[in-house]
């Protein structure tokens, strides 16, 4: 149980140990002192229960992991390598994690800050009515990718983890709706979605190489699904659905057979369109963006789980496979609306 904030402090400092160069003083100071790049990427998201994850189905370790992969995400999605971040703490007043869950939800942040040499440089502990993480992270980006950044004719590109059995669309709310139905069983039945929703890995790597091709314009992660994010990646100021005229439309091509075979199984068992479940499911943080067409035969070479889905269009509508996008997939996720999530 947690009983001192500086004994706890302490035994969260010790699954942190690395030092980095860019650190000069980090836990234990009133402020940390870091070396700051010219310009920096800076990124915060919040990791609440009930809102982001429940601790019914989710580890401790994979609730460490994922706060923090969100947010690295981020800066993956501008195409950069992340720095540093800083870590605030909610502890649950109503009931008290033992210690060993808390060092379950820092060995699972730890271990991801570690893979991508990610230092931990302070943060503050409080008590509140629920567990909550939240995490600021900066990085750098030689080519910062932003969004709106197109033309008609290039290419639209996904690019998920390698070796991937399918698109990664939509992938991790099957295993949201999978965890929910069907509760920890679904993690034999469902292993990939399943795994996409509770441990989803941040897209650096890929990223890294992307920013490096000139060919890429525009680049995005994936949290709030395809139909959402793909007119915030194209330039419009706020989603179509919310009232904004797009500045280019996109024509999307997608068979079945391009989904992930989990995402069809779950669709088929549940009754649900698979294609609308590709297109409106959130939290894939996989990355989404544009190209010129010249540049797609290098990056699928070069870039492992990149896929084509379709290309820029300048008729200002969104289309999927003919059909438009909204009359498919309504709106995706939003948490301040009642009821974002279909
Ligand atoms: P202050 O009262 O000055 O805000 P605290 O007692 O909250 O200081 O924190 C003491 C030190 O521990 C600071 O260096 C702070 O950055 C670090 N710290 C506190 N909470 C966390 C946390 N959740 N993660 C990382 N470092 C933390
Ligand atoms: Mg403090």
């Amino acid at each position: 149980m947690l009983d001192s904030e500086f004994a706890f402090i302490t035994r969260l400092e010790r699954h942190f140990p690395h030092k980095h160069p860019l650190l000069l003083r980090g836990i234990g100071d009133d402020c940390a002192l870091v070396t700051w790049p010219e310009k920096v990427l800076i990124s915060t998201d919040l990791f609440l229960e009930d809102v982001h994850f429940r601790r019914s189905y989710f580890s401790p370790e994979q609730i460490g992991h994922k706060a923090l992969a969100v947010n690295l995400s981020d800066i993956a999605a501008m195409g950069g390598t992340a720095l540093g971040f800083s870590l605030g703490i909610m502890a649950p007043r109503s009931d008290s994690l033992s210690l060993e869950y808390w060092d379950g939800i820092m060995a699972g942040m730890a271990r991801l800050a570690s893979r991508f040499n990610v230092p931990l440089i302070g943060g503050d502990c409080s008590r509140g009515p629920c567990l909550g993480l939240s995490i600021t992270v900066w990085g750098e980006s030689e080519r910062p990718l932003l969004r709106g950044q197109c033309s008609p004719g290039d290419a639209i590109f996904v690019c998920g983890p390698e070796g991937a059995a399918g698109l990664p669309l939509g992938l991790a709310r099957s295993g949201f709706l999978a965890l929910e139905e069907l509760g920890l069983a679904s993690l034999e039945i469902y292993p990939q979605a399943t795994a996409a929703h509770l441990q989803p890995e941040p897209m650096l790597a890929a990223a890294t190489v992307l920013a490096s091709n000139a060919g890429v314009r525009s680049l995005m992660d994936l949290s709030d699904g395809l139909a959402t994010d793909l007119p915030r990646l194209l330039g419009a100021e706020i989603a179509p659905h919310e009232g904004k005229r797009l500045t280019h439309g996109a024509a999307l091509r997608m068979a079945l057979e391009d989904l992930h075979p989990e995402v069809l199984e779950l669709s088929s068992r549940l009754g649900r369109d698979p294609l609308r479940e590709a297109l409106l499911g959130g939290e894939d943080y996989c990355l989404l963006g544009v190209c010129e067409s010249g540049a797609v035969e290098k990056l699928a070479d070069n870039v492992p789980g990149f896929a084509c889905i379709g290309e820029v269009t300048a008729e200002q509508e969104l289309r999927c496979n003919g059909q438009e996008l909204l009359s498919y997939a309504g709106p995706g996720f939003d948490h301040f609306r009642e009821r974002g999530q279909a």
